[in-house]
């Protein structure tokens, strides 16, 4: 028997196991006694996979109720596995009930069942297949369950306080090959203080979002105008396709307008799925070319963010092969008695950098009498597709599934920089649809197994190699 062949066989046990594991309604809530900072459903789905490890002879610990492990072999270096126990809220509208874990159509249903306990149960079995098959490593592999991934990683700040970092790790919370290129990230708050004109149109204000990582669904403003003539000739300008989008109604004072323009949300990450209600807007006041109040922001706004999402109205649309096109989404935007205040979500890629994408923007931004007044910085997480680790691992996966399909890069972050050396490798396999967080969440029982045989040949890989000699 080899230890594939023992996975295979564990197959109802697993099932049952990942079912009563789902059962545990682990979203976070108020703290409860000690040992119980997320909450005491997420403490009992800590105790839960822990009991399963000393049932099954590994050694476990619990570190104060925000992660836990569970530890097979020996050695002075380890390869860490870092899964979730927490869910996101379950919502309405399920065709099953969300904490049942459902057996049907060939998939386990239920909140956590991609996102992360299907996950978590098959790195389970993967170290028990490996354990019951005695194989000899030279590495300790220890799978560490975080219970705060979903808001905050407040579990691995407060686990590696206690813990060592492994020396090589993987995280099965995201997608198939892996993701070796998270974006650096930069987030701008901009603010300007303008002097306004005494005639032609003046905005009165203008707001549109309410978080930076986040498109802008729906942008507002209200303008004065000089006179009816001139309004009533802004109204007849708006092109007929924007018409549904469009809201217009009367001012609360004479000879003014408001207008609500309606967007598509999307995550910062991929600003290019939605359609920023903000830029929207802007791109038709602009047309009044005013010389009243606010217009350098409007403009800045018009000239520099257009309806691009790449940066390139800035001067800084950088792109390169592995992490793709730099994205930018303007999130907030608010002029109120003729302040303005805006705040921008920038993914790049590793061509470049924060601080000179950040000189660049204030070169731009002086021209229209507006400068950074705040900002923060998250480098790339990369790890090259020659590295031991990412070899390793593609290896594995592709001797499962015969799928040669390059790794990816991502502009969002992923659990598995908490880790350090470590990416984040499965459990959504390409095509598939992506379910976590939604109604419905599943895994196919396929997937599932699959995930298992993929991750006991990684960490197998992993754990008996002797590093130096590769
Ligand atoms: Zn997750």
């Amino acid at each position: 028997m080899s230890y594939l062949d023992r996975i295979d066989a564990y197959q109802e046990e697993m099932l049952s196991t990942l079912q009563e594991l789902i059962a545990i309604p682990s979203v976070k809530t108020e703290a409860g006694g000690p040992g119980e900072p997320f909450g005491p459903d997420l403490a009992r789905a800590l105790n839960y996979v822990l009991t399963w490890g000393e049932k099954n002879g590994f050694a476990t610990k619990n570190i104060s109720g925000y992660a836990g492990h569970l530890e097979y072999g020996t050695g002075d270096e380890t390869v860490g596995v870092l899964v979730h126990l927490d869910v996101v809220p379950a919502g309405d509208g399920w065709k099953y009930p969300p904490f049942s874990g459902q057996r049907a159509e060939a998939r386990i249903y239920g909140r956590g069942a991609i996102d992360d306990k299907g996950p978590a149960i098959a790195a389970m079995y993967a170290i028990k297949a490996l354990k019951e098959e005695g194989v000899k490593l030279n590495k300790k592999i220890r799978l560490i369950f975080g219970c705060d991934e979903e808001s905050g990683w407040q579990c691995m700040e407060h686990y590696f306080k206690h813990e060592p970092k492994p020396e090589y790790g993987f995280t099965p919370d995201a997608n198939f090959p892996l993701i070796n290129c998270e974006k650096g990230q930069l987030g701008l708050v901009i603010e300007g203080e303008l002097q306004s004109a005494q005639t032609g149109c003046r905005i009165e204000s203008l707001t549109g979002g309410s978080r930076r990582n986040v498109v802008p669904e729906w942008a507002e403003a209200v303008i004065t105008f000089p006179d009816q003539q001139s309004l009533e000739a802004f109204v007849a300008s708006i092109p007929e396709e924007r018409a549904n989008e469009v809201q217009l109604s009367a001012g609360p004072k004479e000879q003014q307008l408001s207008i609500r323009v309606k967007g598509v949300s999307a995550h910062a990450s991929l600003p290019q799925e939605g359609d920023n209600a903000v830029t929207k807007l802007v791109e038709i006041i602009a047309t009044l070319n005013g010389t009243g109040g606010c217009w350098p922001a409007v403009r800045f706004i018009h000239e520099c963010f257009g309806r691009e999402t790449d940066g390139r109205g800035l001067g800084i649309n950088y792109h390169d092969q592995i992490s793709g096109d730099l994205t930018i989404n303007l999130g907030v935007f608010k002029i109120e008695q003729q302040k303005v205040k805006m705040e921008v979500d920038i993914r790049y890629p590793l061509c470049t950098s924060g601080e000179e994408l950040q000189q660049k923007i204030e070169q731009k931004l002086a021209t229209y009498n507006l400068k950074i007044t705040n900002s923060s910085a998250l480098a790339p997480h990369y790890l090259a597709e020659d590295n031991w680790l990412i070899k390793t691992l593609l290896q594995a996966y592709r001797e499962e599934t015969g799928d040669q399909s390059a790794p990816l890069a991502i502009g969002g972050r992923t659990y598995a920089v908490t880790l350090g050396n470590a990416v984040a490798f499965g459990p959504v396999f390409p095509g598939r649809p992506e379910i976590a967080h939604q109604k419905d969440e599943y895994i196919s029982i396929q997937d599932l197994m699959a995930c298992t045989r993929i991750y006991a040949k990684a960490l197998y890989e992993l754990a008996k190699a002797d590093t130096e000699s590769v």
